[in-house]
Protein backbone atom coordinates (compact mmCIF):
# COMPACT_ATOMS: atom_id res chain seq x y z
CA UNK A 1 0.00 0.00 0.00
CA UNK A 2 1.26 3.48 -1.31
CA UNK A 3 1.54 5.77 1.97
CA UNK A 4 -0.90 8.21 1.69
CA UNK A 5 -0.28 9.74 5.12
CA UNK A 6 3.43 11.11 6.29
CA UNK A 7 3.81 7.97 8.68
CA UNK A 8 5.97 5.32 6.87
CA UNK A 9 5.09 3.06 9.10
CA UNK A 10 1.95 2.51 7.28
CA UNK A 11 3.90 0.76 4.21
CA UNK A 12 4.22 -2.54 6.35
CA UNK A 13 0.40 -3.04 7.13
CA UNK A 14 -0.43 -5.99 5.42
CA UNK A 15 -4.01 -7.93 4.90
CA UNK A 16 -3.45 -10.88 6.84
CA UNK A 17 -2.18 -8.57 10.00
CA UNK A 18 -4.39 -5.83 10.90
CA UNK A 19 -2.09 -3.33 11.63
CA UNK A 20 -2.40 -1.64 15.06
CA UNK A 21 -4.02 2.07 13.97
CA UNK A 22 -1.19 4.52 12.67
CA UNK A 23 -1.09 7.43 15.21
CA UNK A 24 -2.30 10.92 13.25
CA UNK A 25 -1.33 14.22 14.23
CA UNK A 26 -3.82 16.50 14.28
CA UNK A 27 -3.08 19.33 16.98
CA UNK A 28 -3.03 22.28 14.83
CA UNK A 29 -6.89 21.02 13.74
CA UNK A 30 -7.73 20.68 17.73
CA UNK A 31 -6.79 24.35 18.14
CA UNK A 32 -8.31 25.59 15.53
CA UNK A 33 -11.44 23.98 15.98
CA UNK A 34 -11.49 24.79 19.81
CA UNK A 35 -11.08 28.35 18.69
CA UNK A 36 -13.78 27.88 15.54
CA UNK A 37 -16.50 26.07 18.38
CA UNK A 38 -16.20 29.81 20.65
CA UNK A 39 -16.99 31.36 17.47
CA UNK A 40 -19.27 29.70 15.09
CA UNK A 41 -22.17 27.83 16.26
CA UNK A 42 -20.39 24.23 16.48
CA UNK A 43 -17.25 25.45 15.11
CA UNK A 44 -18.44 24.84 11.70
CA UNK A 45 -20.24 26.69 8.62
CA UNK A 46 -22.38 23.62 7.98
CA UNK A 47 -23.41 21.15 10.39
CA UNK A 48 -22.33 17.36 8.97
CA UNK A 49 -18.50 18.71 8.75
CA UNK A 50 -18.26 18.73 12.25
CA UNK A 51 -18.22 14.43 12.31
CA UNK A 52 -20.87 14.59 15.34
CA UNK A 53 -22.25 11.30 14.14
CA UNK A 54 -18.69 9.43 13.93
CA UNK A 55 -16.97 11.14 16.72
CA UNK A 56 -13.53 12.83 17.28
CA UNK A 57 -12.42 16.12 15.86
CA UNK A 58 -12.75 17.48 12.82
CA UNK A 59 -10.27 17.99 10.07
CA UNK A 60 -9.18 21.44 9.54
CA UNK A 61 -7.99 21.87 5.40
CA UNK A 62 -5.40 23.53 4.46
CA UNK A 63 -5.64 23.12 0.44
CA UNK A 64 -6.40 20.34 -1.78
CA UNK A 65 -5.44 19.70 -5.22
CA UNK A 66 -6.32 16.75 -7.45
CA UNK A 67 -7.32 13.74 -5.59
CA UNK A 68 -5.99 15.30 -2.29
CA UNK A 69 -6.90 17.17 0.47
CA UNK A 70 -3.92 18.35 3.02
CA UNK A 71 -4.81 19.22 6.50
CA UNK A 72 -3.40 22.11 8.79
CA UNK A 73 -1.03 19.58 10.70
CA UNK A 74 0.71 18.35 6.80
CA UNK A 75 -1.26 15.25 6.79
CA UNK A 76 -2.13 14.23 2.71
CA UNK A 77 -5.82 12.30 2.26
CA UNK A 78 -7.28 10.98 -0.78
CA UNK A 79 -10.39 12.71 -0.68
CA UNK A 80 -13.76 11.13 -2.14
CA UNK A 81 -15.92 13.98 -0.71
CA UNK A 82 -14.67 16.44 -3.31
CA UNK A 83 -16.30 19.28 -1.32
CA UNK A 84 -19.66 17.51 -0.85
CA UNK A 85 -19.23 17.33 -5.08
CA UNK A 86 -18.27 19.93 -6.87
CA UNK A 87 -14.38 18.66 -7.57
CA UNK A 88 -15.01 15.85 -10.36
CA UNK A 89 -12.24 16.92 -12.29
CA UNK A 90 -10.36 16.90 -9.45
CA UNK A 91 -10.00 19.42 -6.99
CA UNK A 92 -7.86 22.81 -8.19
CA UNK A 93 -8.05 21.83 -11.71
CA UNK A 94 -5.12 23.84 -13.36
CA UNK A 95 -7.30 24.82 -16.17
CA UNK A 96 -10.12 25.89 -14.00
CA UNK A 97 -8.15 28.22 -11.62
CA UNK A 98 -5.92 29.71 -15.23
CA UNK A 99 -9.72 30.39 -16.23
CA UNK A 100 -10.70 32.04 -13.24
CA UNK A 101 -7.30 33.89 -12.61
CA UNK A 102 -8.19 35.50 -16.11
CA UNK A 103 -12.24 35.84 -15.24
CA UNK A 104 -10.95 37.40 -11.86
CA UNK A 105 -9.14 40.53 -13.47
CA UNK A 106 -12.29 41.67 -14.55
CA UNK A 107 -13.47 42.07 -11.55
CA UNK A 108 -15.23 40.01 -8.91
CA UNK A 109 -19.05 40.55 -9.23
CA UNK A 110 -21.31 42.74 -12.06
CA UNK A 111 -24.84 42.60 -11.03
CA UNK A 112 -25.62 43.20 -14.65
CA UNK A 113 -25.76 40.46 -17.47
CA UNK A 114 -22.57 38.92 -18.85
CA UNK A 115 -21.75 36.62 -21.76
CA UNK A 116 -20.51 34.06 -19.27
CA UNK A 117 -23.92 33.11 -17.97
CA UNK A 118 -25.26 32.72 -21.85
CA UNK A 119 -22.12 30.13 -22.09
CA UNK A 120 -22.95 28.25 -18.94
CA UNK A 121 -27.08 28.35 -19.52
CA UNK A 122 -26.21 26.86 -23.24
CA UNK A 123 -23.64 24.46 -21.88
CA UNK A 124 -26.67 22.68 -19.64
CA UNK A 125 -29.68 23.47 -21.26
CA UNK A 126 -27.56 20.95 -24.36
CA UNK A 127 -26.76 18.35 -21.89
CA UNK A 128 -29.85 18.24 -19.42
CA UNK A 129 -32.65 16.89 -21.57
CA UNK A 130 -35.36 18.71 -19.10
CA UNK A 131 -33.79 21.77 -18.96
CA UNK A 132 -35.15 24.12 -21.94
CA UNK A 133 -34.38 27.33 -20.13
CA UNK A 134 -32.45 28.12 -16.86
CA UNK A 135 -32.26 30.35 -13.46
CA UNK A 136 -28.83 30.51 -12.18
CA UNK A 137 -28.36 30.63 -8.09
CA UNK A 138 -26.45 30.59 -5.98
CA UNK A 139 -27.22 27.24 -4.37
CA UNK A 140 -28.72 23.69 -4.53
CA UNK A 141 -30.85 24.80 -1.14
CA UNK A 142 -31.88 28.10 -3.23
CA UNK A 143 -32.46 26.26 -6.45
CA UNK A 144 -35.02 23.95 -4.33
CA UNK A 145 -36.44 27.14 -2.73
CA UNK A 146 -37.50 28.70 -5.69
CA UNK A 147 -38.26 25.02 -8.00
CA UNK A 148 -40.92 24.72 -4.96
CA UNK A 149 -42.32 28.23 -5.58
CA UNK A 150 -41.92 27.39 -9.27
CA UNK A 151 -44.60 24.37 -8.77
CA UNK A 152 -47.22 26.14 -6.67
CA UNK A 153 -47.06 29.15 -9.26
CA UNK A 154 -47.24 26.91 -12.25
CA UNK A 155 -50.26 24.69 -10.97
CA UNK A 156 -51.51 27.01 -8.19
CA UNK A 157 -51.66 23.79 -5.92
CA UNK A 158 -49.97 24.04 -2.34
CA UNK A 159 -48.57 20.26 -1.85
CA UNK A 160 -45.49 18.81 -2.63
CA UNK A 161 -44.69 15.35 -2.21
CA UNK A 162 -40.92 14.31 -1.50
CA UNK A 163 -39.63 11.25 0.03
CA UNK A 164 -38.35 9.66 3.04
CA UNK A 165 -33.84 10.57 3.41
CA UNK A 166 -34.28 12.80 0.49
CA UNK A 167 -32.39 16.57 1.12
CA UNK A 168 -33.86 18.87 -0.76
CA UNK A 169 -31.63 22.08 0.88
CA UNK A 170 -32.86 23.84 4.20
CA UNK A 171 -35.90 25.17 3.51
CA UNK A 172 -38.55 25.29 5.42
CA UNK A 173 -41.31 22.82 3.43
CA UNK A 174 -38.62 20.56 2.92
CA UNK A 175 -36.87 19.86 6.38
CA UNK A 176 -39.55 17.44 6.97
CA UNK A 177 -37.42 13.15 6.75
CA UNK A 178 -34.60 15.08 5.28
CA UNK A 179 -31.46 13.03 5.10
CA UNK A 180 -28.15 12.58 6.20
CA UNK A 181 -27.15 15.99 7.98
CA UNK A 182 -30.69 16.29 9.62
CA UNK A 183 -30.74 12.19 10.25
CA UNK A 184 -27.68 12.12 11.94
CA UNK A 185 -27.87 14.95 14.27
CA UNK A 186 -31.03 13.42 15.14
CA UNK A 187 -33.26 16.16 14.71
CA UNK A 188 -36.33 14.77 13.75
CA UNK A 189 -38.02 17.91 12.58
CA UNK A 190 -36.29 21.45 12.91
CA UNK A 191 -37.77 23.87 15.60
CA UNK A 192 -38.18 27.18 14.33
CA UNK A 193 -40.07 25.29 10.75
CA UNK A 194 -43.85 26.47 10.96
CA UNK A 195 -46.34 23.57 11.56
CA UNK A 196 -48.58 25.50 8.84
CA UNK A 197 -45.63 25.17 6.68
CA UNK A 198 -44.34 21.60 6.46
CA UNK A 199 -47.98 20.53 6.89
CA UNK A 200 -48.26 20.64 3.13
CA UNK A 201 -45.05 18.49 2.64
CA UNK A 202 -46.45 14.68 2.51
CA UNK A 203 -43.42 12.28 2.47
CA UNK A 204 -43.55 8.93 0.92
CA UNK A 205 -41.10 5.94 0.72
CA UNK A 206 -38.71 6.15 -1.39
CA UNK A 207 -39.35 3.25 -3.96
CA UNK A 208 -42.81 3.01 -3.41
CA UNK A 209 -45.04 3.91 -6.01
CA UNK A 210 -48.31 2.88 -3.69
CA UNK A 211 -47.61 5.33 -1.52
CA UNK A 212 -47.29 8.38 -4.03
CA UNK A 213 -50.27 6.96 -5.70
CA UNK A 214 -52.23 6.82 -2.14
CA UNK A 215 -51.45 10.13 -1.77
CA UNK A 216 -52.56 11.50 -4.80
CA UNK A 217 -55.94 9.54 -4.02
CA UNK A 218 -55.83 11.38 -0.86
CA UNK A 219 -55.44 14.81 -2.34
CA UNK A 220 -56.91 15.32 -5.27
CA UNK A 221 -56.25 18.41 -7.25
CA UNK A 222 -54.26 19.35 -4.25
CA UNK A 223 -50.85 18.32 -5.09
CA UNK A 224 -48.56 20.72 -7.40
CA UNK A 225 -45.60 17.82 -7.63
CA UNK A 226 -43.46 15.26 -6.58
CA UNK A 227 -39.65 16.57 -5.70
CA UNK A 228 -36.79 13.53 -5.76
CA UNK A 229 -33.45 12.78 -6.04
CA UNK A 230 -33.28 10.30 -8.69
CA UNK A 231 -30.30 8.39 -7.04
CA UNK A 232 -30.61 9.29 -3.10
CA UNK A 233 -27.21 10.70 -1.87
CA UNK A 234 -28.14 12.32 1.26
CA UNK A 235 -29.47 9.10 3.10
CA UNK A 236 -26.46 7.19 1.86
CA UNK A 237 -26.67 5.46 -1.35
CA UNK A 238 -30.14 4.27 -2.59
CA UNK A 239 -30.93 3.57 -6.30
CA UNK A 240 -34.38 3.66 -7.79
CA UNK A 241 -35.59 0.62 -8.36
CA UNK A 242 -36.71 -0.44 -12.19
CA UNK A 243 -39.95 1.05 -13.36
CA UNK A 244 -40.03 3.88 -9.72
CA UNK A 245 -39.04 6.92 -11.92
CA UNK A 246 -40.96 6.24 -14.86
CA UNK A 247 -43.87 5.33 -12.65
CA UNK A 248 -43.36 8.85 -10.89
CA UNK A 249 -43.54 9.96 -14.58
CA UNK A 250 -47.01 8.75 -15.11
CA UNK A 251 -48.59 9.36 -11.86
CA UNK A 252 -47.22 12.42 -11.82
CA UNK A 253 -48.86 13.28 -15.30
CA UNK A 254 -51.94 11.46 -14.88
CA UNK A 255 -52.71 13.70 -11.78
CA UNK A 256 -51.24 17.19 -13.76
CA UNK A 257 -48.93 17.56 -10.80
CA UNK A 258 -44.87 18.37 -11.84
CA UNK A 259 -42.08 16.02 -11.92
CA UNK A 260 -39.27 17.82 -10.20
CA UNK A 261 -35.44 15.59 -9.98
CA UNK A 262 -33.38 17.21 -7.63
CA UNK A 263 -29.86 16.62 -9.70
CA UNK A 264 -27.90 18.92 -7.07
CA UNK A 265 -25.88 15.90 -6.60
CA UNK A 266 -26.41 13.26 -9.98
CA UNK A 267 -25.91 16.60 -11.97
CA UNK A 268 -23.15 15.91 -14.23
CA UNK A 269 -22.13 13.27 -12.05
CA UNK A 270 -24.04 10.21 -12.77
CA UNK A 271 -23.88 11.07 -16.71
CA UNK A 272 -23.02 14.18 -18.21
CA UNK A 273 -27.15 14.67 -18.83
CA UNK A 274 -27.87 13.55 -14.98
CA UNK A 275 -29.97 11.09 -13.94
CA UNK A 276 -32.52 12.15 -15.89
CA UNK A 277 -29.97 11.06 -19.21
CA UNK A 278 -28.85 8.18 -17.67
CA UNK A 279 -32.28 6.66 -16.53
CA UNK A 280 -34.19 7.87 -19.70
CA UNK A 281 -37.44 9.57 -17.76
CA UNK A 282 -37.81 13.45 -18.33
CA UNK A 283 -38.60 15.56 -15.72
CA UNK A 284 -40.82 18.55 -16.40
CA UNK A 285 -38.23 20.70 -13.61
CA UNK A 286 -34.97 20.01 -12.32
CA UNK A 287 -32.51 21.65 -9.92
CA UNK A 288 -28.65 21.83 -9.99
CA UNK A 289 -25.84 23.05 -7.81
CA UNK A 290 -22.38 21.41 -6.50
CA UNK A 291 -20.82 20.24 -10.20
CA UNK A 292 -22.04 23.28 -12.05
CA UNK A 293 -20.12 25.44 -10.31
CA UNK A 294 -16.99 23.79 -10.60
CA UNK A 295 -16.20 25.09 -6.95
CA UNK A 296 -17.92 28.34 -6.72
CA UNK A 297 -21.44 28.44 -5.23
CA UNK A 298 -23.73 27.95 -7.72
CA UNK A 299 -27.12 26.58 -8.08
CA UNK A 300 -30.01 26.43 -11.03
CA UNK A 301 -33.42 25.34 -11.69
CA UNK A 302 -34.44 24.77 -15.05
CA UNK A 303 -37.23 22.85 -17.46
CA UNK A 304 -39.78 22.98 -19.62
CA UNK A 305 -39.74 26.89 -21.08
CA UNK A 306 -43.74 27.39 -20.30
CA UNK A 307 -43.25 26.61 -16.86
CA UNK A 308 -39.52 28.66 -16.82
CA UNK A 309 -41.57 31.96 -18.01
CA UNK A 310 -43.39 31.80 -15.39
CA UNK A 311 -40.46 33.39 -13.12
CA UNK A 312 -39.70 36.65 -12.95
CA UNK A 313 -39.15 39.35 -14.84
CA UNK A 314 -40.63 37.09 -17.94
CA UNK A 315 -43.76 36.32 -15.20
CA UNK A 316 -45.30 36.64 -12.36
CA UNK A 317 -43.08 34.23 -9.75
CA UNK A 318 -40.72 36.15 -7.79
CA UNK A 319 -37.08 34.93 -7.25
CA UNK A 320 -33.67 36.89 -7.15
CA UNK A 321 -30.17 37.19 -6.25
CA UNK A 322 -27.70 39.97 -5.98
CA UNK A 323 -24.31 37.67 -6.49
CA UNK A 324 -26.13 35.28 -8.79
CA UNK A 325 -25.00 34.67 -12.52
CA UNK A 326 -21.64 36.00 -10.73
CA UNK A 327 -18.64 35.70 -13.40
CA UNK A 328 -16.08 34.12 -11.26
CA UNK A 329 -18.75 30.69 -10.82
CA UNK A 330 -19.71 31.49 -13.72
CA UNK A 331 -16.07 30.68 -15.20
CA UNK A 332 -15.74 28.08 -13.27
CA UNK A 333 -18.66 26.17 -14.18
CA UNK A 334 -18.21 26.70 -17.80
CA UNK A 335 -14.80 25.35 -17.36
CA UNK A 336 -15.72 22.24 -15.61
CA UNK A 337 -18.24 21.05 -17.55
CA UNK A 338 -16.24 21.74 -20.89
CA UNK A 339 -13.84 19.48 -19.22
CA UNK A 340 -16.42 16.78 -18.36
CA UNK A 341 -18.19 16.69 -21.78
CA UNK A 342 -14.61 15.30 -23.74
CA UNK A 343 -14.86 11.64 -24.33
CA UNK A 344 -14.48 8.86 -22.27
CA UNK A 345 -14.92 10.81 -19.08
CA UNK A 346 -17.43 9.40 -17.77
CA UNK A 347 -16.18 5.71 -18.94
CA UNK A 348 -12.93 6.82 -16.51
CA UNK A 349 -15.05 7.48 -13.37
CA UNK A 350 -17.32 4.60 -14.31
CA UNK A 351 -14.53 2.54 -14.47
CA UNK A 352 -12.68 3.21 -11.03
CA UNK A 353 -15.29 3.60 -9.33
CA UNK A 354 -16.67 0.53 -9.58
CA UNK A 355 -13.91 -0.89 -9.21
CA UNK A 356 -13.13 0.90 -5.54
CA UNK A 357 -16.49 -0.37 -4.39
CA UNK A 358 -15.99 -3.66 -5.96
CA UNK A 359 -12.41 -4.12 -4.02
CA UNK A 360 -14.47 -2.51 -0.69
CA UNK A 361 -16.91 -5.57 -0.60
CA UNK A 362 -13.92 -8.13 -1.11
CA UNK A 363 -12.49 -6.61 1.61
CA UNK A 364 -15.50 -6.25 3.78
CA UNK A 365 -16.20 -9.89 2.96
CA UNK A 366 -12.64 -11.29 3.76
CA UNK A 367 -13.28 -9.47 7.48
CA UNK A 368 -16.66 -10.56 7.39
CA UNK A 369 -18.43 -7.15 8.14
CA UNK A 370 -21.54 -7.05 7.03
CA UNK A 371 -21.81 -4.17 4.06
CA UNK A 372 -23.98 -3.65 1.05
CA UNK A 373 -22.81 -0.83 -1.46
CA UNK A 374 -22.59 0.27 -5.29
CA UNK A 375 -21.94 2.57 -7.37
CA UNK A 376 -23.34 4.60 -10.40
CA UNK A 377 -20.27 6.60 -12.62
CA UNK A 378 -18.87 8.74 -10.22
CA UNK A 379 -20.99 8.21 -7.08
CA UNK A 380 -20.93 5.22 -4.74
CA UNK A 381 -21.97 4.23 -1.55
CA UNK A 382 -22.23 1.34 1.37
CA UNK A 383 -24.14 0.57 4.27
CA UNK A 384 -22.68 -1.83 7.48
CA UNK A 385 -25.30 -4.21 7.13
CA UNK A 386 -26.67 -7.31 4.51
CA UNK A 387 -28.69 -5.22 3.13
CA UNK A 388 -30.41 -4.60 0.37
CA UNK A 389 -30.44 -1.03 0.88
CA UNK A 390 -33.96 0.58 -0.67
CA UNK A 391 -35.29 3.39 1.19
CA UNK A 392 -33.97 5.06 4.04
CA UNK A 393 -36.04 2.91 6.84
CA UNK A 394 -33.83 0.03 5.48
CA UNK A 395 -31.19 2.18 6.02
CA UNK A 396 -31.11 3.19 8.84
CA UNK A 397 -30.45 -0.65 9.70
CA UNK A 398 -26.91 0.02 9.39
CA UNK A 399 -24.29 -0.19 11.95
CA UNK A 400 -23.19 3.12 12.31
CA UNK A 401 -21.02 2.92 15.62
CA UNK A 402 -18.95 0.56 13.36
CA UNK A 403 -19.24 3.48 10.67
CA UNK A 404 -18.06 5.51 12.80
CA UNK A 405 -14.64 3.32 13.92
CA UNK A 406 -14.38 2.65 10.10
CA UNK A 407 -14.30 6.48 9.47
CA UNK A 408 -11.58 7.31 11.95
CA UNK A 409 -9.48 4.49 10.98
CA UNK A 410 -9.53 4.98 7.31
CA UNK A 411 -8.71 8.93 8.54
CA UNK A 412 -5.68 7.80 10.20
CA UNK A 413 -4.96 5.63 6.92
CA UNK A 414 -5.28 8.77 4.60
CA UNK A 415 -8.21 8.76 3.36
CA UNK A 416 -11.00 10.78 4.05
CA UNK A 417 -14.53 9.85 3.53
CA UNK A 418 -17.80 11.91 4.51
CA UNK A 419 -18.28 12.28 8.15
CA UNK A 420 -21.52 10.27 8.01
CA UNK A 421 -22.82 6.97 7.50
CA UNK A 422 -25.72 8.74 5.47
CA UNK A 423 -23.43 10.28 2.55
CA UNK A 424 -22.62 9.20 -0.57
CA UNK A 425 -19.16 8.82 -1.54
CA UNK A 426 -17.80 10.64 -4.79
CA UNK A 427 -15.05 9.80 -7.14
CA UNK A 428 -13.16 12.24 -9.78
CA UNK A 429 -11.06 12.44 -12.59
CA UNK A 430 -7.85 12.79 -10.40
CA UNK A 431 -8.26 9.89 -8.45
CA UNK A 432 -5.87 7.42 -9.80
CA UNK A 433 -5.61 3.81 -10.14
CA UNK A 434 -2.80 3.68 -7.40
CA UNK A 435 -5.36 6.09 -5.12
CA UNK A 436 -7.74 3.33 -5.67
CA UNK A 437 -5.95 0.26 -4.82
CA UNK A 438 -4.42 1.90 -1.89
CA UNK A 439 -7.65 2.77 -0.45
CA UNK A 440 -9.25 -0.76 -0.83
CA UNK A 441 -5.96 -1.99 0.89
CA UNK A 442 -6.63 0.64 3.97
CA UNK A 443 -10.05 -0.21 4.15
CA UNK A 444 -9.01 -3.76 4.19
CA UNK A 445 -6.94 -3.46 6.71
CA UNK A 446 -9.87 -0.95 9.05
CA UNK A 447 -12.43 -4.50 8.47
CA UNK A 448 -9.49 -6.38 9.95
CA UNK A 449 -8.88 -4.34 12.68
CA UNK A 450 -13.12 -3.75 13.20
CA UNK A 451 -14.23 -7.73 12.73
C1 LIG B 1 -26.35 19.42 -1.53
C2 LIG B 1 -27.74 19.25 -1.94
C3 LIG B 1 -28.69 20.28 -1.85
C4 LIG B 1 -28.36 21.61 -1.22
O1 LIG B 1 -27.38 22.29 -1.90
P1 LIG B 1 -26.52 23.43 -1.12
O2 LIG B 1 -25.67 24.00 -2.19
O3 LIG B 1 -25.78 22.71 -0.04
O4 LIG B 1 -27.50 24.40 -0.58
C5 LIG B 1 -29.95 20.06 -2.35
N1 LIG B 1 -30.29 18.88 -2.89
C6 LIG B 1 -29.43 17.86 -2.98
C7 LIG B 1 -29.85 16.60 -3.62
C8 LIG B 1 -28.13 18.00 -2.48
O5 LIG B 1 -27.29 16.96 -2.55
Amino acid sequence: MRPPSADPALSSATPSAPASAPSLLTTRSEEIFAAAQTLMPGGVSSPVRAFKSVGGQPIVFDRVKGAYAWDVDGNRYIDYVGSWGPAICGHSHPEVIAALHQALEKGTSFGAPCVLENELAELVIAAVPSVEMVRFVNSGTEACMAVLRLMRAFTGREKVIKFEGCYHGHADMFLVKAGSGVATLGLPDSPGVPRAVTAGTLTAPYNCLESVKQLFANNPGEIAGVILEPVVGNAGFITPEPGFLEGLRELTKENGALLVFDEVMTGFRISYGGAQARFGVTPDLTTMGKVIGGGLPVGAYGGRADIMAMVAPAGPMYQAGTLSGNPLAMTAGIKTLQLLSQPGTYERLETITKRLIDGVRAAAAEAGIPFCGGSISAMFGFFLCEGPVHNFEQAKAADTVRFGRLHRGMLERGVYLAPSAFEAGFTSLAHSDADIDATIDAFRDVFLSLA
